[in-house]
């Protein structure tokens, strides 16, 4: 499949329903149809990149703006006491729809999702030469 038939190519076409929370000339962002919790909503841009990567600074400035606009007034809308806002990119790290998006997601005291994720640790010297390593990469 490629990132212009995915199911958010349909929805900036109003090809299939959305419930859209606000749109501007580079962005769209709806409500997730499977949400961790009301007010989950995705933010995706109108220009179809697969990810990060593949878009351009302008698009990511975009996002981030909107993202920035809109966290607001979902955390009010639904009362949330904090919100999770991430991205994820590749099928490993649980990503299903293979067009750049961010979710927004309304957190609450209670939601009981806290430490979702584990941890492990690094042997003596581990991080610093994975940081070096990366550190290399880039240089
Ligand atoms: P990801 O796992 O990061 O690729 O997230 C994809 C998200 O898209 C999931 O949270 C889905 O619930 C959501 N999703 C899939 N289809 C739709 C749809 N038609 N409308 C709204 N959200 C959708």
């Amino acid at each position: 499949m490629t990132t212009e038939d995915t199911v958010f190519t349909k929805i900036i076409r109003r090809e299939i329903p959305a419930h859209i929370v606000y749109e501007d000339t580079d962005t769209l962002a709806f409500l997730d149809i499977n949400p961790n919790n009301p007010g989950h909503t995705l933010v995706i841009p109108k220009k179809p990149v697969r990810n990060i990567f593949d878009a351009d600074d302008a698009t990511l400035a975009a996002l981030m703006h909107t993202i920035r606009k809109i966290t607001p007034a979902i955390q009010d809308a639904v009362g949330a006491d904090g919100v999770n806002i991430n991205s994820n990119h590749g099928a490993a790290a649980g990503q299903e729809v293979f067009y750049l998006h961010f979710h927004i997601i309304p957190r609450f005291s209670t939601d009981g999702y806290k430490h979702t994720w584990g941890h492990t640790t690094y042997k003596e010297g581990e991080a610093s030469l994975l940081a070096q390593k990366i550190a290399a990469q880039l240089a």
